[in-house]
């Protein structure tokens, strides 16, 4: 077993208040391969108070310390790549490669990203005689999902390090280990103590006194939108900022003047990525008419060509879902779609063969589903696509859009004018045409009912500053 059951405060491993622990499940065998502290108010109130304790001094180091500071960190990141990469691969069930090459990375990329942002970022401004000065915002709460173990917690952690704010950070309790590493990182990195404090355990326990805490200045959140609403409730007690990271179900426009094969690729990709728990994934599959039968062939070919299976084995493209309450919710969508009239084209509710424990689903295809239906309204969180059809391009603009959600939107095919209309129209914090990579300095987050805010790079910088306005300073 791996425990782990201090919490990091004030640049120490400390007791947790409770003495109480959580069991974190391996997702490939359904068992627990280790415990973390399960955090209460008392430890919450601790760390809070030894990040209060250093928001002045922090807040004031010049900006060059922090760039110092986190390029200390990403060559420290560096070195604990392999733990990182098998601790993701425990916690997550990811495959090992996509470990290194998608999480560790990303994780990577974000340190990097802010430390470059710090080369050029203005915190100070002339304007006449007067000043315009951005400093940050105090003490920060950050919690975060299970579905990314090193992005999510990276992200905000380096934006929050290269404004200035000291945090307190709760990371998914399903997935603990990854944030403990990243604990032991900043610790040989020299972060000064209590600029960043960990404190496990679950949302009830932990997340909801870091929400209320009068001394937390700003919470930022990435998870679901029913904990987002929630936490939000609760800083708007004390009106403290918010920057929520929610959920999607995005589409993905496929035009008439697309290579059929390369789309169904894209496609599928857009679905099985991370076992489908991607808050971006492209799940809306929106197709011309005329090209149903042909796509749904070729969607099938590639969706047989996913490997599933054990994270650690060789070729493996897909591994399970993080929990049985998500496989529990995935089989649930899954049973909804055919009660509503889709059709079932590939896949389906039951385990994959020769998958008997763990949480493995089937990379699943609905065809013939209507835009109204559950199963294209709602974040299912797996491997399953729907396939819609559509007329004409307003009518696919129209149906892409048609959602609660304004996360991610993709456009594929071959016309870049066409192509270029159409990713002005999707109302989406990010679009992405015909697989293009992006870069961590771009702004992220979503329109609509997907969130509040926008991280990573200079945009995730902006989130943790203050404006202030200095009349007469050069008078
Ligand atoms: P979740 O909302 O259940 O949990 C997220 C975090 O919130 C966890 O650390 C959890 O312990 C904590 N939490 C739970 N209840 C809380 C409470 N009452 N107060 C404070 N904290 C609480 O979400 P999840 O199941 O971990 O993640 C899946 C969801 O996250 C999906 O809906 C997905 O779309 C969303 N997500 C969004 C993005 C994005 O960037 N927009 C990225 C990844 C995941």
């Amino acid at each position: 077993m791996k425990d782990h059951i201090k919490q990091y405060i004030n640049g120490e491993w400390v007791d947790s208040a409770s003495g109480e622990t959580i069991d974190v499940i391996n997702p490939s065998t359904g068992e627990a391969f280790g415990r973390i502290a399960k955090g209460n108010a008392e430890d919450v109130d601790k760390a809070v108070e030894a990040a209060h304790n250093v928001y002045i001094e922090f807040r004031n180091t010049p900006a060059e310390e922090r760039r110092a500071m986190l390029d200390r960190i990403v060559t420290e990141y560096e070195n604990r790549k392999n733990d990182l990469i098998e601790a993701i691969t425990d916690e997550l069930g990811s495959p090992i490669d996509k470990s290194e090459k998608v999480h560790y990375q990303m994780g990577l990329n974000h340190f990097a990203a802010a430390r470059d942002a710090l080369d050029s970022f203005q915190f100070e401004e002339q304007r006449g005689e007067n000043l315009v000065v951005k400093e940050a915002i105090g003490v920060a709460g950050l919690i975060t999902p299970w579905n990314f173990p090193t992005n999510q917690t990276s992200l905000k952690l380096a934006a929050a390090f290269a404004a200035g704010s000291p945090v307190v950070l709760k990371p998914s309790e399903e997935t603990p280990f990854a944030a403990v590493i990243l604990a032991e990182i900043f610790d040989k990195a020299d972060v000064p103590k209590g600029v960043f404090n960990l404190v496990n355990g679950d949302g009830e326990g932990v997340g909801n006194p870091l929400s209320e805490h009068p001394k937390v200045r700003m919470m930022s959140f990435t998870g679901s939108g029913r904990t987002g609403s929630k936490i939000m409730e609760k800083a708007s007690v004390d009106f403290k900022k918010v920057s929520l990271e929610l959920g999607g179900k995005s589409p993905l426009i496929i035009l008439d003047d697309a290579d059929v094969d390369k789309a169904a690729f894209t496609a599928v990709q857009k679905v099985v990525n991370n076992t489908g728990q991607v808050c971006t994934a492209g799940t809306r599959t929106l197709i011309p008419e005329s090209m149903k039968d042909e796509f749904l062939e070729k969607v099938k070919e590639k969706m047989n060509q996913v490997k599933v299976g054990n994270p650690r084995e060789d070729g493996v493209e897909m591994g399970p879902l993080i929990s049985k309450k998500q496989y529990d919710t995935v089989q649930s969508y899954i049973n909804k779609g055919v009660e509503e009239g889709a059709t079932l084209y590939h896949g389906g509710p039951d385990q994959p063969e020769g998958q008997d424990k763990g949480f493995y689903v089937k990379p699943t295809v609905f065809s013939d589903v209507d835009n109204k239906m559950t199963i294209a309204q709602e974040e299912i969180f797996g491997p399953v696509m729907s396939v819609i059809t559509y007329k004409n391009l307003d009518d696919a603009i129209e149906l892409a859009n048609d959602t609660k959600y304004g996360l991610a939107g993709y456009v594929y095919g071959e016309d870049m004018e066409t192509l270029q209309k159409v990713a002005r129209s999707i109302e989406a914090g990010t679009v992405e045409i015909n697989n293009a990579k992006g870069a961590a300095n771009l702004p992220f987050g979503g329109y609509k009912q997907s969130g509040i805010g926008r991280e990573w790079g200079d945009f995730g910088i902006e989130e943790f500053l203050e404006v202030k306005s200095i009349k007469g300073y050069f008078k």
